[in-house]
């Protein structure tokens, strides 16, 4: 037997193992809903699926829907208790919001997640917005680019008040490599809109790098109590 040949037998013996050994995990694991903990396959369930309604597009802003309840839960779940398994199921709610909008994909060259600081990374492991942005991007064959990259840690702008957010991020942020986003129609995405201090800044560097346009979208948008 040649090398590649036994290669791919070992891979067939792999791929029937897991096979064999996924109903056993079920029983052991049994799959069940992130948010509600419903038994099932879905790691976000239909249940919880219909209960986010989707938000209009606000000052040209498409988010998908008000950071509360079952969104707010599984976007905890996603990026606090790391359940990578949402990324899909929350790429999907994406992907069917923005064919509910007039936004037209299909005219954009790409997706730039918003970058998350190495030590924030080194943290938490991923950065979901490129997670999310890699299930919006494979459903509308684009490429995901992490054009954009942190150049000063920040704190996290969902803890600070108003007035402290735009300074927190100003000048946080740089392109990757000249050039890249030149001429480019981009969708900047992100997981959660606050003040939109963050979305501003990234804006302001893809454009000063010559970005021809530049679409907004997130997860979802945090309303601001009134003070
Ligand atoms: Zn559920």
């Amino acid at each position: 037997m040649s090398n590649a040949s036994h290669r791919s037998a070992l891979a067939r013996g792999i791929k029937l193992l897991n096979k064999l050994l996924d109903p056993i995990l079920d029983l052991v694991f049994p799959p069940k809903c992130e948010v509600c903990k419903q038994p099932g396959k879905a790691h976000l369930c239909p249940d919880c699926f219909s209960k986010i309604k989707f938000m209009k597009p606000h000052l040209g802003i498409y988010s998908v829907a008000v950071y509360e309840g079952t969104l707010r839960e599984a976007i905890k779940r996603f990026k606090f208790h790391k359940r990578k398994n949402l990324a899909k199921p929350l790429g999907i709610l994406l992907v069917q919001y923005l064919s509910q909008t007039p936004l037209k994909i299909e005219e954009l060259d790409m997706i730039v997640p918003v970058p998350l600081h190495q030590k924030r990374f080194g943290e938490r492991g991923f950065n979901q917005a490129e997670h999310l942005a890699q299930v919006v991007a494979k459903y509308h064959e684009l490429p995901v680019v992490n054009a954009i990259q942190r150049i000063r840690n920040t704190k996290a702008n969902f803890d600070l008040p108003r007035n402290e957010r735009f300074a927190n991020v100003r000048e946080a942020f740089a392109v990757t490599q000249k050039g890249q986003v030149e001429n480019k129609r981009v969708l900047l995405l992100d997981d959660i809109y606050t003040t939109g201090a963050t979305i501003a800044e990234c804006s302001k560097v893809l454009n000063a790098a010559g970005a021809k346009r530049i679409e907004i979208l997130t997860l979802s948008r945090a309303m601001e109590v009134a003070a």
